[in-house]
């Protein structure tokens, strides 16, 4: 029987160690071998390559070369106090590239015993984990958003929710737990068509970014209209990481525009649409007529006797009988119509697809229907003047046959209806 040293256990042990050092060479991790005191002995090929240093440059040295005095010194000790007591070491530290470049690593160290159980070496093998760094670093970028108060949702790179913040759940009523992993489709309204969405994240794809006005629905159903800015987060080779969403609901911003809006189209007194609202209806009404075979007709009317009221009754009254005609008259009306107080105690009437003896029908129906009702208590009579648009004609031109017409039906005894001739 051969013994522990004869020269075939030494071929096989040497095989052996060839085929072990071949492993620890060709490792994809960086591997290093030190002393007692932490002096090289030996590095593997990968760690030549992320550090940049040549084998000769650190044999004989201690890691102390590739250190970039970033990492505390607190983690050094932890290190050496943990080898020393025999125990792994695992940490993470920021070192420095012969180039000066900074990179992280994670390193495991273990202690290596000889037979006697005596620490001779140390084996570390390191990690890169500067991308996973950089984007921890990232993280806590967007995380920093997270305080500015706006309603922020992070979604990965296929738009799954990663994370939204207080704000969020403000505005939609959705919980963390509701959205995560859920694309934002969640939150379509139905207001917009593809082609808005398909425009939308060209846009973010070309120029990373978006913003515009968007309606949303809440989780309670309700659809509200959002301030949202889109940007894409990409890492350094220009791969999209993340999608943040920021956003404010505002809807007390559209309610205020649209006051406004009233404001400027509608008379302060009764509601109904100002001078200058019907004069953009009735131009665009002859816009559409003179491009159709389409009609509309015009009614001007004028109460009757006013004056007398006011004095009997004081002018607060004689507003109040304004308010509740406008309404009455609104309500006959169809949507496509347009009511305007004329000025004083004056109304017109924009009647569209309607020709003047629709319109007659329509002034006769009104008529009766003011001089039965009793507003705000008294009875009144209004007189009527109507005209049909005639090709060619101007705004101005049309509103003074309606006037003529008005005119003749005051002039006739009042509480009628005056019908305008075709021509001027
Ligand atoms: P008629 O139209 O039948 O010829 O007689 P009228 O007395 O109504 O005469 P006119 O249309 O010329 O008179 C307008 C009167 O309407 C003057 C004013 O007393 C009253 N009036 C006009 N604007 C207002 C208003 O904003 N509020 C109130 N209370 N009264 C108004
Ligand atoms: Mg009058
Ligand atoms: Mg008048």
């Amino acid at each position: 029987m051969a013994g522990p040293h004869s020269s075939s256990d030494i071929d096989t042990l040497r095989a052996k160690f060839y085929q072990l050092y071949i492993a620890v060479e060709q490792s994809p991790a960086a591997t290093a071998i030190t002393d007692t005191e932490g002096r090289i002995e030996y590095v593997n090929r990968r760690f030549l390559e992320v550090t940049g240093y040549s084998r000769e440059e650190l044999i004989g040295k201690t890691p102390a070369m590739i250190r970039s005095g970033l990492t505390p010194d607190i983690v050094y000790r932890d290190l050496w106090q943990t080898l020393r007591s025999g125990q792994v070491w695992r940490g993470e530290l920021q070192n420095r590239k012969k180039s000066g470049e900074l990179y992280w690593e994670a390193e495991t160290i273990t202690p290596v015993r000889d037979d006697s159980g005596q620490i001779v070496r140390f084996v570390a093998v390191k990690e890169d984990i500067t991308e996973r760094k950089r984007q921890e670093e990232e993280l806590r970028l967007l995380a920093s958003v997270f305080q500015t108060g706006q309603a922020t949702l992070i979604t990965d790179p296929e738009m799954r929710i990663e994370r939204v913040n207080q704000a969020f759940t403000d505005i939609t009523g959705y919980l963390p737990e509701e959205v995560i992993g859920h694309t934002p489709r969640l939150f379509k309204s139905g207001r917009h068509d593809k082609a808005f969405y398909a425009q939308l994240w060209q846009e973010v794809l070309e120029t990373g970014h978006w913003q515009g006005e968007i309606w949303n629905r809440n989780k309670y159903g309700e659809i509200y209209p959002l301030w949202q800015s889109i940007t894409a987060v990409s890492d350094e080779a220009g791969k999209v990481r993340h999608y943040i969403a920021v956003f404010h609901n505002i809807a007390e911003r559209k309610r205020l525009e649209e006051e406004l809006e009233q404001q400027a189209t509608r008379d302060h007194l009764t509601g109904a649409h100002n001078r200058r609202a019907f004069d953009t209806a009735m131009r665009k009404a002859i816009r559409q007529a003179e491009r159709s075979d389409n009609t509309f007709s015009l009614l001007l009317f004028d109460i009757d006797r006013f004056k007398s009221v006011n004095d009997q009754h004081g002018h607060d009254t004689g507003d109040a009988i304004l308010k509740r005609l406008a309404t009455l008259v609104n309500q006959t009306l169809r949507s496509t119509d347009l009511l305007a107080r004329w000025g004083g105690e004056e109304f017109a009437v924009l009647l569209q697809d309607t020709s003047a003896s629709g319109a007659s029908t329509f002034a006769e129906r009104l008529r009766q229907q003011v001089a039965e009702t009793r507003l705000h208590g008294l009875a009144v009579t209004i007189s009527l003047g109507i005209a049909e648009y005639h090709r060619g004609e101007s705004p101005d031109e049309m509103l003074a046959r309606a006037d003529g017409a008005l005119y003749r039906a005051k002039r006739a005894g009042r509480n009628r209806v005056g019908v305008a001739d075709s021509s001027p």
